[in-house]
């Protein structure tokens, strides 16, 4: 057994807590308390005797006895282990082994960014360096901040890392899995990153997962270039800067969140620590769901009306599903923030800052200036306008109450207008056939608890599972990538097993689906199974063949009948074998013999015809 989990297993996660000060009462499994991480008056804190978890529903803090320790003394994981184990009298062994092939591989990759970054560093102090610091100094980074934020240079020849990673004799089948190699054709490798500024990107506990590079000579493109996805750089859950900035969002309770890693680096720079960016991209739910863990309130200072702000809207988008307040930072002069910092300096910069307008005044605002709002038509249209940003509000209180607030700051407090406005507000389509991915389902989330749960025979949905292609669609996707990685080999599914293999997004995403209450209402057992996987395997039946009418109209188009027919004939076999599919399952159910075997022969022929064709 590795020490951290002999440790784990010897110590009580109930009684550490409480050695800490939390005072936790028993509720069912679970205890719960006041959280030691936030300030509350009502107890949203709770542990799991049995799953020996952490869970904050306030702060959203989690983890096992381990982590617990570290969050609340502010020690590495490694020091926590030694106050544990020498609290509870467990001797200490002389180094920890990491045995699973998946962890060394991590720990491989993890070890090889750090030779990267040594080498980015110095190639930037270098006589190689001088293109890419006189572009520093020429945007006015000072070197303490190059320094602060670790930035480098990759050199031109596009063997420096190749010749590292070769002296440093990590094995070959690794180079291209740390997403700093590639392999050509022919087999033989070159490093990915050339003559780019480099920027490293950590994790949220501040280690080295990848890297942007940004290009120097003109012509070369992309001009920001990002290291691809590795086991341990996953692009949908990072936000850079998020390790340095953290401390800050917490004790300010709000985000700073601009587009690009100079404009991170220009505003702290100014002296505000709470910034964060999203690279260029639009945000994703995980992501945001990641910010939100810190703080519900952001300030987002880009502009959504800037051409080709789809990026930016979307972020808003998202951000609105998740609750968070946001404010619009408005920069003039067509300044992006690290230029407005330098330029108009910070006190400037934080003015912007205190003056930013709440998303929903700002965009009636924006509307007051295209409508008149002293007619009634121009009203309407301002509040027509308004209806789809108030609509992606989830929560149907907070809905309502934005609503009235908006229609007041227009001068309208009631009457038929009001009315029909807050009605036309509070007829949200419900999230009910929302796309995978986009929130977390029901069926995806109950099946979750199903198999976390200590219900007999809920293995059997694994095989099933394995069936099901969307799965990796799902918000939830990589937790059930990892249940069915510990099925593979040979583990018990458990909570511990599970979290051990995920990144800390999907762990607090993790955590939210076991502490909330998961099945809706529902008996976490194989019957409620039954019911989810049978909802997940209708959603992938509806993809697919709404993919495949896409298919079919495609074809249509581009006038090609033959890929038109196949495409709708693989459509009509595939609602066949789903029909015949259900059909069989509830006659198994029902016991019917006679009925199952004709259905099974009405399957086996569809299967023939569908590989003949
Ligand atoms: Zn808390």
């Amino acid at each position: 057994m590795e020490f951290a989990e002999q440790v784990k297993s010897s110590v009580d996660i109930v009684s550490v807590v409480q050695e800490y000060g939390p005072r936790l009462r028993k509720s069912g499994n679970n205890y719960s308390g006041l959280c030691p991480f936030h300030n509350e008056k009502t107890p949203s804190f709770s542990v799991s005797a049995t799953k020996q978890f952490y869970y904050c529903f306030g702060c959203h803090a989690k983890g096992d006895v381990i982590n617990f320790v570290m969050e609340i003394e502010k020690v590495s994981f490694y020091e926590a282990l030694k106050t544990l184990a020498e609290r509870h009298g467990i001797p200490l062994p002389k180094r920890s082994q990491y045995a699973d092939e998946d962890s060394k591989l991590r720990g491989a990759i993890f070890q090889m960014q750090e030779y990267a970054q040594d080498n980015f560093r110095a190639n930037l102090n270098g006589p190689l360096g001088e293109a890419a610091r006189s572009y520093l100094a020429k945007r006015g980074v000072a070197p303490a901040t190059i320094e602060q934020f670790g930035l480098g240079y990759s050199d031109r020849s596009g063997r420096a890392l190749l010749r590292i990673l070769e002296q440093r004799n990590f094995p070959q089948a690794q180079w291209e899995q740390s997403g700093l190699l590639r392999k050509r054709d022919d087999g033989t490798f070159y490093d990915y990153f050339r003559n780019r500024l480099m920027f490293p990107i950590h994790n949220e506990s501040g280690k080295i997962i990848g890297f942007g590079g940004r290009a120097l000579a003109p012509d070369d493109n992309p001009k920001y270039l990002n290291s691809p996805e590795t086991p341990i750089y996953r692009k949908s859950a990072v936000v850079y800067n998020l390790h340095r900035a953290k401390e800050a969002i917490h004790k300010e309770d709000r985000v700073i969140l601009v587009e690009g890693y100079m404009d991170a680096i220009g505003v702290t720079a100014a002296g505000f620590r709470a910034v964060v960016a999203s690279c260029g991209t639009a945000l994703t739910a995980h992501q945001v769901q990641v910010l939100k863990r810190h703080s519900q309130k952001i300030s987002v200072n880009f502009d959504p009306d800037a051409p080709g702000a789809n990026a930016a809207e979307r972020s808003i988008g998202l951000l609105l599903e998740e609750g968070m307040q946001i404010r619009i930072v408005e920069l003039d002069g067509e300044l992006d923030p690290d230029e407005y910092c330098k330029e108009r300096g910070a006190r400037a910069f934080q003015e912007r800052l205190d003056s930013a307008e709440g998303y929903f005044f700002w965009q009636t605002n924006r509307a007051r200036k295209r409508h008149d709002i002293r007619t009634p038509e121009g009203t309407v249209a301002v509040l027509k306008f308004l209806i789809p940003a108030v609509q992606r509000i989830k929560d149907q209180w907070e809905r309502l109450a934005i609503a009235k607030q908006v229609a007041n700051y227009i001068g309208i407090d009631g009457g038929p207008m009001l009315g029909s406005f807050l009605k036309s507000v509070a007829a949200r389509e419900e999230a009910k056939f929302a796309a995978p991915g986009e929130v977390i389902r029901a069926d995806e989330k109950g099946l979750l608890n199903v198999l976390l749960s200590d219900v007999d025979g809920r293995e059997q949905f694994v095989p099933e599972l394995r069936k099901i292609e969307i799965l990796n669609r799902l918000l939830t996707g990589r937790i059930y990538q990892a249940v069915l990685a510990i099925q593979a080999s040979g583990s018990r599914i458990t909570f511990d097993a599970v979290n051990a293999r995920l990144e800390e997004a999907d762990q607090a995403l993790l955590a939210r689906i076991v502490f909330s209450a998961g099945t809706d209402g529902h008996e976490a057992d194989l019957d409620y199974g039954h019911q989810c996987l049978e909802s997940l395997r209708r959603l992938e039946e509806r993809l697919r063949s709404s993919e495949l009418e896409a298919r079919v109209k495609q074809a249509e188009r581009a006038g090609d009948l033959n890929e038109a027919l196949r495409a709708a004939d693989e459509d009509g076999q595939r609602k066949r074998r789903a029909y015949l599919e259900a059909r069989l399952k509830q006659a198994e159910r029902a016991g019917n013999q006679v009925e199952v075997s004709r259905l099974n022969e009405e399957l086996r022929r569809t299967e023939r015809s569908a590989g003949g064709a």
